[in-house]
């Protein structure tokens, strides 16, 4: 049995008794779609085998006493009147909590234990991961009777307001609403969903973690929003019925944009152009073709980099080593930018070769060791149905 679950298990035996239940959250990954959820485009997220494990169980009294297995952390504290905390971790737990009482459901004290193997910080949202689990696991625990849409949303309005981080929908979505080899197209204005396969037969998605978060990454990225913003003005005045640059085409950015700033038109088109290609991207995987779907891969890298100016020094070198790799059919930055993991579809057989040759140029280069990840898209958020 997997050890994360013995453990979320075990420190729950030893602390607390025996857990009502268990839950387990993933990480995700992005395949294409980057900076198109503001645009109301669409992105094509999954859920990968990282995860974060919740134990949990029911308490007499109306205390939440926690335990971080990865932190060696116990923290306890009185439900009524919760705040953020010290005790960084515990407070996605909190979130949760608070954000389910601001909706008006009210419950009592619980014990939980979490446990995880999601790397921390390198684009694959593990907040999202705890947040769903924890949400999960108390809608299981209290018969709360929410959905798994009402979770997303009330997970993705704790990140907001409790956590401070203005994400999107789309980690909580591809967190709870993942299925095995399966990716997820989400349409970011509808929040419609449907699901493709992606089975590679010979071939597997590959993070390599640069290790860089440049500071400009919260700056740029706001600077971003508003090109696009001024770009949907400029083109709302010819053409009433766009309301974000998903509804204008290649075209409209052509004839209306381009006498205006340079980085306005690029950064629109950009974004226009990568919502269309996760359109055909879909297709792709509809015929299995993961050539031309990892073409894309690439289309979308250089798009970030040169129009949209997202990526950095560290992303394109890794970017760059795995186009002249022979086993790479497909590779770009993944996440806001400036730093962060790249995503790649490799060869199953090519992967320890590419990762000793990527490592080794980029350790010379940047004098760091880049972390390497092989993922495999699994479930969303459910019940260990395991004996632990
Ligand atoms: P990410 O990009 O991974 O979501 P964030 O900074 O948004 O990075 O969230 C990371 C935080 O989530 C951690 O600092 C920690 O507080 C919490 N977290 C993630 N994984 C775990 C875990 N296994 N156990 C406890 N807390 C975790
Ligand atoms: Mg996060």
């Amino acid at each position: 049995m997997n050890l994360l679950i013995q453990d979320a298990g075990r420190y729950y035996r030893e602390q607390f008794g025996e857990p009502d239940l268990i839950i387990r959250s993933p990480g995700r990954i992005n395949l294409l779609g980057e900076h198109t959820d503001y645009n109301a485009g669409y992105v094509l997220p999954a859920a990968i085998d990282n995860a974060v494990y919740v134990s949990i169980g029911k308490r007499k009294d109306a205390k939440i006493a926690l335990y971080s297995v990865d932190y060696q952390e116990h923290f306890e504290i009185e439900q009524s009147n919760l705040q953020k905390t010290q005790v960084h971790w515990a407070n996605y737990v909190l979130s949760i909590v608070v954000t389910l009482q601001k909706a008006g459901y009210f419950f009592d004290g619980f014990n939980a234990v979490v446990r995880g193997d999601i790397p921390i910080g390198a684009g694959l949202s593990s907040s999202a991961a705890v947040e769903c689990a924890v949400i999960f696991a108390l809608n299981e625990l209290f018969a709360l009777g929410l959905d798994k849409m009402q979770m997303v949303q009330l997970a993705q309005q704790a990140e907001n307001e409790f956590i401070g981080v203005k994400c999107g929908i789309m980690d909580q979505f591809a967190s709870m609403f993942g299925k095995q080899d399966q990716v997820i197209q989400l349409d970011c204005r509808s929040l419609k969903h449907t699901y493709f396969k992606f089975q590679p037969e010979d071939h597997q998605l590959l993070l390599l973690n640069t290790q860089v978060k440049h500071s400009l990454a919260d700056s740029e990225y706001n600077l971003r929003r508003l090109d696009c913003e001024a770009g949907v003005a400029h083109l709302s005045r010819i053409f009433p019925e766009i309301d974000h640059l998903r509804d204008a085409t290649e075209e409209m950015i052509e004839s209306e944009l381009k006498g205006l700033s340079n980085d306005v038109y690029n950064h629109c088109l950009y974004a226009v152009q990568e919502i269309k290609r996760v359109k055909e991207a879909c297709t792709d995987l509809m015929s299995e073709n993961y050539i031309a779907f990892g073409k894309k891969m690439f289309e979308t890298h250089k798009g970030l980099s040169e129009m949209y100016q997202v990526s950095c020094p560290e992303l394109d070198f890794l970017v760059a080593f795995a186009a002249k790799h022979k086993d790479v059919l497909g590779a770009r930055m993944m996440g806001g930018g400036f730093g962060g993991c790249t995503i790649n579809l490799i060869r199953k057989d090519g992967i320890s070769d590419f990762i000793d040759r990527a490592s080794e140029a980029y350790l010379e280069t940047f004098g760091i060791l880049p972390g390497a990840y092989p993922v495999t898209i699994s479930e969303g958020t459910s019940l260990v149905q395991a004996q632990f």
